[in-house]
């Protein structure tokens, strides 16, 4: 078997989305392979015990410590995101689960953002704090606030680099500097961002996470997670820590995201054309008090997007006047947009964040993040724009 990592190739990003970590076996197949096996056979007995000792970089044992097709993936994701490894998860909350308590252990302090996915927030505030970790939250966009906050030592700093679901956007070279003085090391929940408008390593996060879920499968079929970074962290501390805890990436669903990742950048910088003309047909709307999206120039941190992310991403939001009775009303009356909560999907997707995604969360929590009764979700997929145009200011005369 050949592997062709590209990652040092020089190769353009398009042309690492489509070659990049590619392998091929002695059949020369076009196509990556799909290794559906958990186990592999050794030649020898002395090659089991050698590979157990140590295994070099395209010898497996068993594949929730690694697979060639997860590998293939891992090698692309890598080359793609600018770091030099990554190891592969079964989901996005694997993969900030997996980073956070590889990490961590009991006595240390996070400094994390307070605008979080509910599900990190979960981990963050009752999950680490079980195991003697305790864990400061600050308002992301306020650089004061980080300051104060690493002023004292800390372990990791955790924050999305634009947050779910008010598309707050975080300075992120900024945050990295005052982490990295503090002593901390910085994870850095991506999704949003996505590795084709991330510029995170070269801001100088330590480990960068996705939910592959999103999109890198951009077509709402698998779950999948992967965290990038450096190889001395993936391979020192992570990959020790998910073989043996038990979230690895399916190797069908390795292929998937790895298929994936050849038509991610179209994908993407489709998606957010496409988010970029909504964005600006609703700003100003009678029905909409705000509308979200980093690419707008109203938006609060519009300079810090344009100099830290190659992109505004695909995904805004919009706050109704009305209230929980327009948003309902709003989302029943759409016919091309369907009403879920998964986001980067081909399919555009709309979602009410405070009765769904961020319903756990109490209402003065919810209110402190801007999860207002009004606000909507907008994740732009692949649709005609003119079509997505059509069918949002459609339903938003209506209300
Ligand atoms: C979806 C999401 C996750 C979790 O990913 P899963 O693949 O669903 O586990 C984590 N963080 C952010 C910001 C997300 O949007």
């Amino acid at each position: 078997m050949t592997a062709n990592t590209g990652s040092n190739a020089g190769w353009k990003s398009r042309t690492v989305a489509v070659h990049g970590g590619a392998r091929r076996s002695q059949y020369g197949e076009m196509a990556e392979a799909i290794f559906l096996t958990q186990g592999f056979a050794y030649p020898d007995a002395a090659t089991a015990e050698r590979r157990f000792v140590k295994s070099g970089p395209d010898e497996f044992i068993y594949a929730r410590y690694g697979n060639p097709t997860v590998a293939a993936f891992e090698d692309r994701i890598a080359a793609l995101e600018g770091t030099e490894d990554a190891f592969a998860t079964a989901s996005g909350m694997a993969a900030v689960s997996g980073a956070l308590t590889a990490l961590l252990r009991a006595g240390d302090r996070v400094v994390a953002s307070r605008a979080l996915f509910g599900s990190c927030l979960y981990v963050l505030e009752e999950v680490l704090g079980r195991f003697g970790v305790s864990v400061d939250f600050v308002d992301g966009t306020d650089a004061g606030q980080w300051q104060a906050a690493l002023a004292t030592p800390a372990k990791v700093v955790f924050l999305e680099s634009v947050s779910n679901p008010t598309l707050e956007v975080i300075d992120l070279p900024l945050v990295c500097d005052l982490a990295h003085k503090a002593g901390a090391l910085v994870v850095v929940d991506n999704a949003f961002a996505t590795p084709v408008f991330s510029r995170a390593a070269e801001a100088g996060a330590d480990l960068i996470v996705y939910s592959a879920t999103k999109h890198i499968d951009g077509q709402g079929r698998c779950l999948g997670g992967v965290i990038c970074g450096p190889r001395e962290l993936i391979r020192g501390k992570i990959e020790p820590y998910m073989k043996h805890t038990g979230g690895a990436l399916s190797p069908f669903n390795a292929w998937v995201m790895l298929n994936g990742l050849t038509t991610l950048e179209l994908r993407v910088k489709a998606q957010a054309a496409s988010a970029q003309a909504l964005a600006e047909a609703l700003e100003g709307h009678p029905a909409i008090a705000t509308v979200l999206f980093p690419g707008l120039a109203s938006h609060p941190q519009h300079g810090v997007a344009k100099a830290t992310m190659g992109g505004p991403g695909t995904v805004l939001a919009f706050d109704l006047k009305g209230g929980k009775e327009a948003a309902f009303a709003f989302m029943d009356a759409l016919a091309v947009v369907l009403i879920s909560n998964n986001l980067g999907d081909a399919r555009t997707i709309a979602t009410h964040p405070a009765t769904t995604t961020h319903q756990r969360l109490p209402d003065d929590q919810k209110a402190l993040l801007g999860i207002t009764p009004g606000l909507i979700r907008l994740s732009v997929g692949l649709e005609a724009t003119e079509d997505l145009l059509a069918d949002v200011m459609g339903a938003l005369s209506r209300l």
